[in-house]
This record gives structure tokens, C-alpha cells and sequence, in this order.
């Protein structure tokens, strides 16, 4: 089978991100399905496409999508990615695991994915169901604003630890609403997920700059907190900063920018001298504000030692539209070149947590 490609793998990546996929009919049949004949687990807006792996070293998540001008095919027991009649390069496909395809239940007869999910190598906890906040690209927060239980999480989590394969832990979901009793629970879920798993998996947390309680969002309680999650065995964070233009941050994620984005960089720069250059990372949106504004970001980020990580806009309304793979190329190519200048690459360091990212890899 002659390979034939006119571009890098990774703008074959930036396209597929952009058009999706579509696939043959014996691929389809050769996948498993879950229990509505799906291939797929739309658990979020991020991550609800297959991921795919191209040349096995490209991570992507492709939406499914039949009008796509990129389809995989099985030939010959080998799934293969071609544009038109031209073979691009042999895929791996990483399915979701069963609990999720199948609906697999705690014994509260709750859906196990309401509590975790696991995408690649990486398991995601979600300790609060829907969102205090209302950013506008995010599906989550459409959800009941509820506080799971700490046992329910810890049963899913053993539950996915018994079935399916994971390296390491990311716990988010939703905000906290800015009561103590939120504030507590979260701190409790870190505390016990840190003690108890740390020292196995590393855990990544993904929050908004905040202090130790609600009375303490100023510089001590920040310094508070950040100490505390490194004494609970966390590993890394991830502190999103979104967009760095005022007008779109009000837009787009009126709460966090009532943060004040000078917070958010005060916040990261604490915890990249408390968790250490690599282990502190923040996405920025790609496709809303105009590229000058996201590389701003960019720089701003490598400057206090943090991994920026490019995220694609995905729309969530009919008035927006992601950015088109020339975009993102601009994006990839500059944000690296600044990332370099400070001895930083662009985040996530994991090849498979890359899959839904504007990267390289
Ligand atoms: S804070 Fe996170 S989970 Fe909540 S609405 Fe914003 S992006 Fe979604």
C-alpha cells in the first residue's frame, strides 16, 4: 500500500481536528459498540470525537463526521486513513472502554461516566456535576450543579481501575459554587484522592485560581491552598486561563474573568515555584480572539515557567465556526517558537493527552 502525503502528519492532525472523519462500513463493523450501536462516548464537547493515532504517533480526536473528507477504511485487517483515492498513513483506534459504551452503573444506579471518564491514557474524575460557572463554549455547566459523593467517586474509580488500562489521573468537572461547604468537599475529594492514589498515578488537578476557603482568595490564601495540594500528593495543575483579550474574556467566561486576569498569572507563577517548571500547565482557546492575543497569552504564560496548551474553539452555537487549519498552523508554529525561546515546549507532555489539543504530536 503506497503511502502518499503532501503535508506533515501534523496538519493532517489540524485538518481532521477541523473536518472529522468519516468511516467505511467494515470499519464500522469491525469496532465494538456500545448500547445504542454507538463507537463513540459523547461525554464532552472536548473529547466526544474517536481517537485516532496516525503512523502510531499522531494523537486526534476526530469527530465523527460523514461528510468529512477524510475517511478510515479497513483494508486487510489494517485501518487506513485516505483523502479521495490518496492513502495517507495507517491509523490505531482507541475506543472508548466498555463501562462507558455499555452504561455500566455503580450500585447507587448511577452511570459510572457521570463520575469518571477515560480517554487514552488518562482517567478524568468529576467530582461536581455541572457548573457554577457559565463560559460559553461549554456544555458542561448545562448540566444540575450537583456535589458527588466521595465514596460514589472512589467506587467508579476502582471500578475503572478493575476494567481498563489508565497512566494517570485528571480531576475536574465543574466549579465550585462560592459556598464554604463546596469548597470543603473539593479540598476533601483532593485530599483523598491524593493520599490514596498519589504515590501510584500522578494527579493533575484543573481549577480556577482560588484560595484554601472562600475567604481566602488573596495572595496568603492562594499560597495556602497550592502548599496544601502539594502536601495531599498532587502532582500537577492545570490552570486554564482561556483567552487573554478583556472584551472575549467578559464574553466568553464572565466568571473567570471576574478572577481578574492579573490574578490568574499571579496564581500560576505561585504554583509553578511551588510544583516546578512542567508540572503547571493552562489552556488557552484558539479560533475566538485574533492570533496576536493568543500568542500574548502564550508568552505571558512561558514567562512565569507555565506549558501554554492550544485548544480548538468548538462552537457551541450556530454564530461561531473553529478555526480553519491554516489558523491553527499559525498558532502551533509561532506559540512553539515563543514556547522554545523560554526553554518550554507547548503542553501536554503526554502524546495520548495531545489528542485534543493544537499540537505537533
Ligand atoms: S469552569 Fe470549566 S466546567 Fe465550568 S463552565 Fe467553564 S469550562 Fe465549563
Amino acid at each position: 500500500m503506497k503511502e502518499i502525503r503532501t503535508k506533515e502528519l501534523f496538519e493532517y492532525k489540524l485538518d481532521l481536528l477541523y473536518y472529522g472523519i468519516s468511516i467505511d462500513r467494515e470499519c464500522y463493523n469491525s469496532l465494538k459498540k456500545g448500547n445504542k450501536n454507538q463507537i463513540n462516548n459523547e461525554d464532552y464537547i472536548t473529547t466526544r470525537g474517536l481517537m485516532i493515532v496516525l503512523n502510531s504517533s499522531v494523537y486526534v480526536n476526530a469527530n465523527l463526521n460523514e461528510d468529512s473528507p477524510y475517511k478510515v477504511y479497513l483494508i486487510n485487517e489494517i485501518y487506513v486513513l485516505k483523502y479521495g483515492e490518496i492513502t495517507i498513513c495507517t491509523v490505531n483506534i482507541i475506543q472508548p472502554p466498555d463501562f462507558a459504551l455499555q452504561a455500566a452503573k455503580l450500585s447507587n444506579g448511577d452511570l459510572v461516566i457521570n463520575y469518571v471518564n477515560v480517554h487514552g491514557d488518562r482517567i478524568r474524575i468529576q467530582p461536581i456535576d455541572g457548573c457554577a460557572n457559565k463560559c460559553k463554549f461549554c456544555d458542561l455547566n448545562r448540566k444540575e450543579y450537583m456535589l458527588h459523593s466521595i465514596d460514589d467517586l472512589d467506587e467508579a474509580f476502582q471500578y475503572a481501575l478493575n476494567n481498563v488500562g489508565f497512566r494517570h489521573i485528571l480531576i475536574s468537572g465543574g466549579s465550585p459554587l462560592n459556598r464554604s461547604e463546596d469548597y470543603e468537599y473539593l479540598n476533601n475529594v483532593y485530599e483523598f484522592f491524593g493520599k490514596k492514589y498519589g504515590k501510584y498515578f500522578s494527579i493533575d488537578i484543573m481549577f480556577v485560581p482560588r484560595g484554601l476557603n472562600i475567604f481566602s482568595n488573596n495572595d496568603r490564601g492562594y499560597l495556602e491552598f497550592l502548599r496544601k495540594l502539594k502536601e495531599w500528593n498532587i502532582s500537577g495543575l492545570s490552570i486554564n486561563l482561556e483567552l487573554y483579550n478583556d472584551f472575549y474574556r467578559q464574553k466568553y467566561i464572565p466568571q473567570k474573568d471576574s478572577v481578574g486576569r492579573d490574578n490568574y498569572f499571579k496564581f500560576i507563577k505561585m504554583a509553578v515555584d511551588i510544583f516546578g517548571v512542567g508540572n503547571v500547565r493552562s489552556c488557552i482557546i484558539i479560533g475566538i480572539e485574533n492570533i496576536s492575543d493568543s500568542l500574548r497569552a502564550v508568552e505571558e504564560l512561558c514567562k512565569v515557567g507555565c506549558l501554554p496548551v492550544l485548544s480548538p474553539y468548538i462552537p457551541n452555537d450556530e454564530e461561531t465556526f473553529l478555526p480553519n487549519p491554516d489558523f491553527m498552523k499559525e498558532v502551533l508554529i509561532k506559540s512553539s517558537l515563543i514556547a522554545k525561546k523560554y526553554n518550554l515546549e507547548l503542553g501536554p507532555l503526554c502524546d495520548s493527552c495531545k489528542h485534543n489539543t493544537i499540537h505537533f504530536r
